[in-house]
């Protein structure tokens, strides 16, 4: 909110910031572009402070949370299944694709990289 009370709309590393681990900076503010600059061209009406949140929250969904909730997991210790996980991307190809495809769009480690339930799930499954 400016001092005159204009709301702004913020993107990129003024709203999300994480630790560059993971490399997902560049690639976060850059989808915030593009969700922002659709919901833009798709909005009528006022560009008000309920909009503005409404977008954020909705890009934070769909990409901020996952970049986010992976980030912070990279940066402690590896719990037992990321060892797992890690291990066994050095010796299949499709574990390793799934990891590297996951630097792109990290909201896929939700389904199998973030906790032990689903890394078991998932190593069981192949
Ligand atoms: C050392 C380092 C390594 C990184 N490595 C990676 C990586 O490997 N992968 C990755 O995805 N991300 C990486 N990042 C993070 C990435 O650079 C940022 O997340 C990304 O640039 C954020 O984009 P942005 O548009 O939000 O901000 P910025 O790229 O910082 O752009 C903000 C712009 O606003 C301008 N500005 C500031 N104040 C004003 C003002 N008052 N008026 C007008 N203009 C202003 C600045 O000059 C700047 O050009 C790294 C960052 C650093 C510092």
């Amino acid at each position: 909110m400016l001092p005159g009370g204009t709301p702004v709309l913020g993107l990129g590393d003024v709203v999300v910031q994480n630790d560059p681990i993971t490399g997902q900076g560049a690639n976060t503010a850059a989808k915030a572009a593009d969700h922002c600059l659709t919901a833009i061209l798709a909005h009528q009406g006022l560009f008000d402070a309920v909009w503005m949140t409404g977008v954020f929250e909705s890009f934070w969904r769909l990409h901020g949370q996952a970049a986010t909730d992976w980030t912070n997991l990279m940066l402690g210790p590896p719990p037992q299944h990321v060892q797992q996980l890690l291990g066994a991307a050095a010796q299949h190809q499709v574990v390793a694709d799934r990891l590297a495809n996951g630097f792109a769009d990290p909201s896929d480690f939700g389904d199998w990289f973030l906790t032990a339930e689903k890394a078991d799930a998932y190593l069981s499954s192949l």
